[in-house]
């Protein structure tokens, strides 16, 4: 695979021109034309030598949407295919306050939790940052946003990989997000998700940028949460709420618990009850949500019924939480499906 122009800052691209003996303008057309989510060859007024000699050092563009769903909700799924044919995937959603897009961090995953689709064939490969930037970038410029105009507001790092895994890729991309001139989205429209690799999460509240911390809970004990996340083996819960508990000492922001709600496994009142023990006092909201079901496993959703009952427990006990509502579920909304559905097709898992 050649290099991916859109892993360059502004200041790397006018190094870049520099080095490839342009003016220094170039770097801001350069800029701007990424930023407008353009394919080098689609970018405006470069002089075609200029073109040919990026294209010897470049891939054309990072990604290309090769596959769209829409829900009945508005809720869109992507499958992006990545220059060396890697496929990942991307949802956007629209909120009364803007628009987010879910984006990936990595092709596969090697976190093994049992009721997500992403881990299914494990790691294939870390994203780079351009390669995240560009799911956001192609996603803006598709709803007809420009950096001025932004159609993504928000960004999740919900999609398949584990953030905090491609540690140093995902803080670049967070900061040259954020780049004035760019597409300019703040790390407070940003979550970050993680499984809770606690070392990291001590690093990232050193990084001096506010994002929104999340951990994937989804348990009340150790032994239970094994069952369903291997990771639960490397760190303990007390130890994940330890570092939260910095984070926010750190950064001053509160942080969120994703709690998928599965049959027989963590959804009882005695789940809830024990999870309000746990969270009591701290300064964290709980997102709820019944288990999108996967095909490939075993697992399957809380009833509507139980979800209900499991907040009325959150909520009286003094613990900020909401049932948040399966977005496009109709077009597989979890995690990896669409992906594991597309490399089955396809015969290339
Ligand atoms: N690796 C990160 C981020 C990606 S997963 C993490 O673990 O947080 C984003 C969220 O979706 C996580 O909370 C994950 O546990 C959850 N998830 C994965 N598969 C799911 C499913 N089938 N139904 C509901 N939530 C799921």
């Amino acid at each position: 695979m050649k290099e991916i122009l859109a892993d360059y800052n502004f200041t790397e691209l006018k190094r870049l021109a520099e080095e490839m003996g342009e003016r220094p303008f170039r770097a801001k057309q350069l800029f701007d034309g990424v930023m407008r989510g353009h394919d080098i060859s689609g970018i405006p007024a470069l002089p075609a030598a200029f073109v040919q000699r990026l294209l010897g050092r470049f891939e054309d563009c990072a990604l290309k949407i090769v596959k769209t769903l829409i829900s009945s909700d508005g809720t869109e799924k992507y499958l992006y295919k990545l220059a060396d044919g890697n496929i990942i995937e991307g949802v956007f959603m629209r909120y009364k306050y803007g628009n987010t897009l879910c984006v990936s961090t990595q092709a596969g995953c090697r976190m093994g939790c049992k009721f997500c689709a992403s881990t299914l064939g494990g790691l294939v490969r870390n994203l780079t940052p351009g390669e995240m930037l560009s799911q956001v970038l192609k996603v803006n410029a598709l709803h007809g946003g420009t950096p001025a105009k932004r159609q993504v507001t928000n960004v999740v790092l919900m999609g398949s990989g584990e953030p905090l895994d491609n540690y140093g890729n995902v803080i670049k991309f967070v900061r040259d997000m954020a780049a004035e001139g760019g597409i300019n989205i703040s790390p407070r429209n940003v979550s970050l998700s993680t499984c809770g690799l606690v070392p990291r999460m001590y690093d990232l509240a050193e990084e001096g940028l506010p994002l929104n911390l999340t951990v994937s809970l989804h348990n009340v004990t150790d032994e239970e949460r094994a069952r369903t996340m291997p990771v639960a083996r490397a760190y303990k819960i007390e130890d994940i709420l330890a570092a939260c508990a910095n984070y926010f000492a750190k950064t001053g922001r509160r942080y969120i618990f994703e709690y998928s709600l599965i049959a027989g496994e963590n959804s009882d009142a005695a789940h809830a009850r024990a999870l309000v023990k746990l969270l009591k006092g701290r300064p964290c909201h709980v997102n709820l949500i019944r288990l999108n079901d996967v095909k490939e496993r075993k697992l399957s959703a809380a009833t509507e019924r139980g979800a209900q009952e499991f907040l009325k427990i959150l909520t009286e006990g003094g613990i900020s939480a909401t049932l948040r509502r399966r977005m496009g579920a109709d077009i597989g909304g979890a995690c990896g499906q669409l992906r594991a559905g597309y490399l089955g097709e396809n015969g290339n898992g």
